[in-house]
């Protein structure tokens, strides 16, 4: 009985193991198509000091609009592309797209930064930081107001080629951002090696920081670290005003989350900048 019980349990995993696997390839394959169309764009997401509640920068989120799935979230289709080797294509895709922007909209830069994910193995791609510099250069927009924001992995671990790329990055004047800091792999050795400009500290410790005592230690100790090493904080997610107040008053001077605002459409997000 309990072997047939299991026989019948490994089965439906296996069926479920297929069907997801059928269902990622045909999202990759549609993503691939996507590349040409329309269907890929962005959002912005204000960031803002948390003091003056002023906007100093955006972050750049990128979103796709299948015509048959409808929207498709980030979380879902990222972690795909870079299984399948295609995020270096998507990569492209956005630093392309948003410095053409920034280029045509210079009030987006003017004192303001635009924040862009990218994937760690786009880092480890000999080749990259030049790339991205010469687009830069092309649309003649100002490198010290990028922030490239990148989560890390064990891959950085000790790699010619990412320290190349963030050597590299540096001296054009770009800012490096470490992304949900303080889940999953992080090290702190990185901090120093890596440059970094900036810390985004993981919204799992920013919305558990008024209940959860052992988060709120992290979250008060991650800015103070931050600001000894000169190097900037952000509190990412951000729902309510209780969780900003105590973040500004642990000193962390950047936040960002669905209470401040959502991200936006590019359009909405300039017309904010000029109300
Ligand atoms: P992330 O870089 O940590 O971006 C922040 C995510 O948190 C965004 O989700 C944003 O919409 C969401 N968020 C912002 N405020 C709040 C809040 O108050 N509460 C909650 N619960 N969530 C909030 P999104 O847009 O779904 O993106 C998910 C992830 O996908 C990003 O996490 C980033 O790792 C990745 N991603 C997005 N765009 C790009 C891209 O252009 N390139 C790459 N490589 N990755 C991207
Ligand atoms: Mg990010
Ligand atoms: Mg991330
Ligand atoms: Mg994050």
């Amino acid at each position: 009985n309990h072997i047939r019980v299991d026989i019948g349990t490994w089965q439906s995993f296996d069926q479920t193991l297929k069907q997801n696997y059928a269902h990622q390839l045909h999202l990759l394959t549609l993503l691939t198509q996507d590349l040409k169309n329309d269907a890929l764009y962005f959002e912005i997401q204000p960031q803002v000091c948390l003091t003056s509640r002023k906007i100093i920068g955006g972050e750049v989120l990128l979103r796709w609009k299948n015509s048959q799935l409808g929207m498709v979230s980030p979380g879902e289709f990222i972690p795909l592309a870079e299984q399948a080797g295609l995020i270096c294509k998507l990569t492209d895709f956005v630093i392309f797209r948003v410095f053409k922007w920034a280029a045509q909209h210079p009030e987006l830069l003017l004192e303001r930064t635009l924040s862009i994910n990218i994937s760690a193995l786009d880092m480890l791609h000999e080749g990259f930081a030049t790339k991205v510099i010469a687009l830069q250069q092309y649309y003649q927009i100002p490198a010290s107001q990028l922030v490239m924001e990148v989560t890390e992995t064990s891959i950085f671990e000790n790699s010619h080629v990412v320290f190349d790329n963030v050597n590299r990055l540096h001296k054009a004047g770009f800012k490096l951002s470490i992304d949900d800091f303080g889940v999953g792999y992080s090290s702190m050795q990185n901090l120093i090696a890596l440059q970094t400009n900036e810390l985004k500290i993981d919204r799992f410790f920013v919305a558990q920081s008024l209940t959860d005592k052992s988060s709120a230690i992290l979250c008060r100790n991650m800015i103070q670290l931050s600001s000894e090493m000169n190097i900037s904080s952000v509190a990412e997610g951000i729902e309510n005003e209780e969780v900003a107040l105590q973040l500004e008053q642990w000193r962390c001077l950047i936040g960002q989350g669905y209470h401040l605002y959502r991200p936006m459409p590019c359009d909405d997000y300039l017309s904010l900048l000029r109300s």
